[in-house]
């Protein structure tokens, strides 16, 4: 399906030759099973200090005529894999082997593309890489109605967008990317805090994330913002917590989501902590720290979630205002706790054998974690340190 919208204006890029269909890196953890569609590459800002996901490749936007030509496969595919599941729901090798044949070029990342989106019930598509607002928003809904046209069943189409970029978007255009089927944005906000903002260089300021946040709602659109505990260090932790907070309140976006730092070794944060520039907290800094996040967040109706493997706290969510007390609830409970118990649930989340303090009463699994800070020499003077290297495994 071809969309009739004439595309103007991008010749250069037309002339590179389409390579076929493609995926970015990442995409947020709520869109797992998001179909992914790459509209440009890499990030245009990329000068984030804590940030290591594109740095080292040049930005550049992907010609409409490639995403659509991507669009069409994955649409071909898609379509083929609905009605080989259309009996008891499953895909067998033999499908497999026929969905392969069924464009006279096997287009195999488009044909997986469609397969994983299956399995999740092909409801939702993301739209990559890291700021997908910064294309021309006339070619921006050109890529949105093909989408409508191809898959009219789904439900929400998002991506991630920079405040920046957005607080330059007018009105209007973002009405109109919200009635082509632009359901969601996520905004790496990050802090609310100016300094922190400009220490790790995150190229906008706290009144941009508030009018950017505000524009998205306002043109229709669910908000998802993302906050770093920690990113502040020591030294603003606690400015980090309120400004954030007051950000936060006078947005009201519909996702508040948690998302703590970890300084993998190739970023330019990671050179500020080794010359000791940069104050890493502990896992009880930032513990204290998200008490104070939590309890400042007043006025709003968001969800808090807490859905990505880096934060202490997986069971820290829930509906402000009715759970709020629960979730401060929860880490003022980890601050109450003695340290060799603290140890215990720090090591076992980050084992992945809990997800929440509660799961310390499983005696298996706490039995498992007790033998591994055993073997590795892990005591409560030396937790920090071990969990650092831990979670370097997930970055
Ligand atoms: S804007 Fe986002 S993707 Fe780009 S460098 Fe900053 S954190 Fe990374």
């Amino acid at each position: 399906m071809k969309s009739q919208e004439k595309i103007t204006g991008e010749k250069k890029q037309s002339e590179a030759a389409y390579q076929g269909f493609e995926q970015g890196p990442i995409r947020p953890p709520s869109e797992a099973g998001s179909l992914l569609i790459r509209i440009s590459r890499n990030c245009p800002w990329n000068r984030c200090t804590f940030c290591p996901v594109y740095k080292g490749r040049d930005f550049s936007l992907r010609p409409v005529a490639h995403v659509l030509e991507d669009i069409d496969r994955v649409h071909r595919y898609a379509l083929a894999v609905r009605e080989c599941a259309a009996g008891n729901g499953r895909i067998y090798p033999a499908d497999i082997e026929r969905l392969r044949s069924i464009d006279g070029q096997t287009d195999q990342a488009a044909l997986n593309a469609a397969l994983h989106w299956a399995t999740a019930g092909m409801r939702s598509i993301f739209l990559q890489d890291a700021n997908s607002l910064i294309i021309k928003p006339e070619r921006l809904l050109v890529i949105l109605r093909h989408l409508q046209a191809c898959f009219p069943w789904i439900e929400r189409i998002t991506s991630y967008g920079r405040s920046h970029t957005i607080a330059r978007i007018s009105d209007d255009n973002l009405r109109q990317m919200a009635e082509a089927g632009l359901s969601r944005i996520h905004i790496g906000m990050e802090s609310g805090s100016d300094k922190v903002l400009a220490r790790v260089c995150k190229g906008v300021d706290k009144q941009t994330h508030i009018t950017a946040g505000l524009k998205v709602k306002q043109a229709g659109m669910e908000l998802s913002e993302y906050i770093m505990p920690g990113l502040g260090g020591r030294e603003l932790s606690e400015e980090h917590a309120r400004e954030s907070a007051d950000a936060l309140n006078r947005i009201n976006p519909d996702f508040i989501r948690l998302r703590s730092l970890a300084i993998p070794n190739h970023v330019e944060l990671y050179e500020e902590f080794r010359r000791g520039d940069f104050e890493k907290l502990s896992d009880k800094e930032t513990a204290q720290e998200l008490v104070v996040f939590l309890e400042d967040l007043d006025g709003i109706t968001s969800t808090l979630k807490s859905d990505h493997i880096l934060n202490l706290f997986e069971d820290v969510e829930g509906v402000y205002p009715r759970d709020k007390d629960k979730m401060v609830g929860i880490v003022r409970h980890f601050l109450d706790m003695a340290p060799l118990e603290q140890m215990v649930y720090q090591v076992g989340r980050r084992m992945g054998l809990f997800r929440g303090i509660a799961d310390m009463a499983d005696d298996q699994k706490r039995q498992q974690v007790e033998t591994a800070c055993l073997r590795a020499g892990i005591r409560p003077e030396n937790v920090d340190a071990a969990i650092d290297e831990m979670i370097k495994r997930f970055i």
